[in-house]
C-alpha cells in the first residue's frame, strides 16, 4: 500500500503538515528525507526529557523485556513505584492511572461528583481539558463545543482571573471547581496567585488540570507550588512518560476516599511500561533540571520580548506564549521552513515548549530564527 493512500485511510480530524518523522534524539528531530528541526513542539509539551532520552529509553525497554500488561485486577510495581513518586512529590496524594489527558479529567469530574454528590462545575472561559464528552464540556472554547451539543449539563464558565465571577458561578450545586494554571491551549495565559487563592478558600473541591504545566514544565514540578496554593485534585498526563501514553488523576490525602473499586477503571490504566517510563522522568526531574528550565525560560523570554513582530510574550519555564500581529500559523509555517517546530496556542498566540532539557545553544538557534521572522 503506498503511503499516500494509507494517509487516506485515517479519519481526518488534524490538519496535518505534510512532513513524516522518522528519528528523534534530545531536541531535534529527522524527517524521511533526512532534514533536521529544532523541536520547540516536544510533541505539544509530551517529550518532557527529549527524544529517545536513555533514563525511560532504558526503563522502558527492561519492562518491555519483563511484562507489557496484567491488567489492574492484579498488583504490579511499576503503577506502584509511580504512585508512590507522584506522592511524595505532591506532598500526600493517591493516583488513579490512565492513558491521556482527557481520561485524567474525566476521572476528576467523576471523582467530584462521587465526593460531594453535585454535578455542577466552575472552568474557565478559554480553558482545555479535551476531546472526550465530559472533558469537551468542561472546556472554554465554543467552537470546540458546538457541533457536539448537547454536551454533559452543569458546567459554568468565568473569565480568567475574575475571581467575583468565579465566587458567584461556584453556588450550592457545584462541586467542581477545574483551573488550568496556565491556560494553555487557551493562549498561554497564567492564573494570578489572588485568583487561585480565591478559589482554593470556596468550599468546593478544586483541581488543578496540569496535564500541559506538570512535570517541570513551568520550573516546579507542578506549576501550583509557583502560586501559594494546594489543589485537592491534579490531573496530569503529557510529559508524564516522555511521549508513552498515559495520564494520572492525584487525589490530596484529605481528599481521598470517595471511589470505591467498580467506581472507575481502565483497562490499559497503569500499563507497566508507561508507568517504568514515568518512574524514570520524574527521577530526572531534580533540582539541576528545574533550574534549566528556569534558566532558559528566561533566556528565551527576555530575547523575545526585544523582538519587534512579539506584541507580548507570557507564560513561566519553559511554557511560553507569544503574542503576534498576523496568524500564528504563519509564523508556525515560517519557522518550520527554517527547521524549527514550534506551536500555536489559539489565532495570534505562537507557543513554546521544547524539551525541558533543551541547552543555551539550543535556545539561541530557536531565537535567531524567531527574530528573523518577528522582526
Ligand atoms: N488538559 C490540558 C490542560 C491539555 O492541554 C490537554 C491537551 O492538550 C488535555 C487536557 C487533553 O489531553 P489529551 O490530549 O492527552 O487527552
Amino acid at each position: 500500500m503506498s503511503l499516500a493512500a494509507g494517509f487516506d485511510r485515517l479519519l481526518q480530524t488534524y490538519a496535518r503538515t505534510d512532513l513524516t518523522f522518522v528519528r528523534g534524539e534530545g531536541c531535534r528531530v529527522w524527517d524521511d528525507a533526512g532534514g533536521d528541526y529544532l523541536d520547540f513542539a516536544g510533541g505539544i509539551a509530551v517529550v518532557s526529557l527529549g527524544h529517545c532520552h536513555p533514563a525511560p529509553l532504558a526503563a522502558a525497554q527492561a519492562q518491555l523485556e519483563r511484562l507489557w500488561h496484567v491488567s489492574n485486577l492484579y498488583r504490579t510495581d511499576p503503577a506502584e513505584e509511580l504512585a508512590s513518586l507522584l506522592s511524595a512529590r505532591f506532598g500526600g496524594a493517591q493516583a488513579f492511572f490512565c492513558n491521556s489527558g482527557a481520561e485524567a479529567i474525566e476521572a476528576a469530574l467523576k471523582y467530584a461528583r462521587k465526593a460531594t454528590g453535585k454535578s455542577g462545575v466552575v472552568a474557565l472561559e478559554g480553558s482545555f481539558h479535551g476531546r472526550t464528552l465530559g472533558a469537551l464540556s468542561a472546556t472554554g472554547q465554543p467552537g470546540k463545543r458546538a457541533a457536539f451539543e448537547p454536551l454533559v449539563p452543569g458546567v459554568r464558565f468565568v473569565r480568567p482571573n475574575d475571581a467575583a465571577a468565579l465566587q458567584l458561578a461556584a453556588d450550592a450545586d457545584v462541586g467542581l471547581i477545574l483551573l488550568e494554571p496556565i491556560l494553555g491551549e487557551g493562549g498561554v495565559v497564567p492564573l494570578e496567585p489572588g485568583f487561585v487563592a480565591a478559589a482554593a478558600a470556596l468550599p468546593q473541591l478544586l483541581c488543578f488540570d496540569e496535564v500541559q504545566t506538570g512535570v517541570g514544565r513551568t520550573g516546579s514540578f507542578f506549576a501550583f507550588e509557583q502560586l501559594d496554593v494546594r489543589p485537592d485534585l491534579v490531573t496530569l498526563a503529557k510529559g508524564l512518560a516522555n511521549g508513552l501514553p498515559i495520564g494520572a488523576l492525584l487525589v490530596a490525602d484529605h481528599a481521598a476516599g470517595a471511589f470505591a473499586p467498580g467506581d472507575h477503571g481502565s483497562t490499559f490504566g497503569g500499563n507497566p511500561v508507561s508507568c517504568a517510563a514515568a518512574c524514570a522522568v520524574a527521577d530526572a526531574i531534580d533540582a539541576d533540571l528545574l533550574d534549566n528550565v528556569r534558566l532558559r525560560g528566561a533566556q528565551l523570554a527576555e530575547a523575545l520580548s526585544g523582538l519587534p513582530g512579539a506584541l507580548s510574550v507570557r507564560g513561566r519555564g519553559l511554557l511560553l506564549g507569544i503574542d503576534v500581529e498576523g496568524a500564528a500559523v504563519d509564523v508556525v509555517d515560517a519557522a518550520r521552513e527554517s527547521g524549527l517546530l514550534v506551536l500555536t496556542a489559539g489565532e495570534s498566540t505562537v507557543r513554546l515548549a521544547p524539551p525541558l532539557t533543551v541547552t543555551a545553544g539550543e535556545a539561541d538557534e530557536a531565537l535567531v530564527i524567531l527574530g528573523r521572522i518577528l522582526c
